[in-house]
């Protein structure tokens, strides 16, 4: 049984802590990591962390908490950062009109450049996307040329959405903070009705105790909700991820 994360945030950790929870991720099979960057320091950061471990690998891009208008020069430093090597994915970008409402016209114009360097450089995208459903719809729908492969982060949404997506292309993550306890009926009948083949799992740790080892407790969730065993669910999403980050 092989596990994965598609989403956290190791360059969150002190340098000591970290150490120490790869060690417990490598004990508890998790063999494939997708740590996330939120601005230009977190994703350059988060390169050099992946290209000292193994299994880890690293996402570049500006979170919309973080929206800054993609100058010329930010431009620049963000496709120097998408060509070093362990760069899988631009991440983690999107819309946020729930904590950044105030933002959204910056947020949409760097998002609109983040999936032009994503087509540019055969990346996908690792998205954001809180209270913004329908603008992001329409800016995927707009800028998505075909071949943009992408995952939704943290997914929570119920059937309709779950069909937007799936309509995209995209896979689905699910996990992060709140979903092991979480028991929304529409969430859990979406979760049921993810193609096996479209199903990611993550944990969205930035800091917390304990790290990408906590997604056996998302796959131990998953498999009582879809009626699988937690093996199946491990190994399909870590294949699931492999196939979408060409590993
Ligand atoms: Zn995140």
């Amino acid at each position: 049984m092989v596990y994965s994360d598609s989403h956290c945030h190791l360059d969150r950790y002190q340098a000591e802590s970290l150490t120490e929870m790869l060690q417990q991720a490598r004990a508890n099979k998790v063999d494939f990591i997708v740590s996330q960057g939120m601005n230009l320091e977190s994703s350059a950061d988060t390169v050099r962390l992946a290209q000292s471990q193994p299994g880890v690998y690293a996402a570049v891009g500006i979170h919309p908490w973080n929206a800054i208008t993609p100058t010329e020069e930010l431009r620049g430093q963000l496709r120097q950062l998408a060509g070093q090597d362990k760069v899988v994915a631009i991440g983690e970008i999107g819309l946020d009109y729930a904590r950044s409402p105030e933002t959204k016209d910056t947020q949409k114009e760097l998002l609109k450049y983040e999936l032009s360097l994503a087509l540019e450089t055969g990346l996908p995208v690792n998205i954001h996307c809180r209270e913004a459903h329908q603008d992001m719809m329409d800016i995927l729908r707009q800028e998505a040329r075909p071949g943009l492969k992408g995952i939704i982060h943290g997914f929570t949404g119920g059937l309709s959405m779950l069909k937007d997506w799936l309509d995209l292309g995209f896979y689905i993550s699910i996990g992060g903070r709140g979903f092991v306890t979480s028991e929304t009926p529409a969430l859990l009948d979406a979760i049921r009705q993810i193609p096996q083949d479209r199903l990611l799992t993550e944990t969205d740790a930035a800091g917390q105790a304990g790290g990408p080892a906590d997604v056996t407790a998302v796959v131990q969730k998953l498999a009582s909700i879809r009626e699988a065993t937690e093996e199946e669910i491990a190994n399909t999403a870590t294949a699931n991820l492999k196939r979408i980050h060409g590993i």
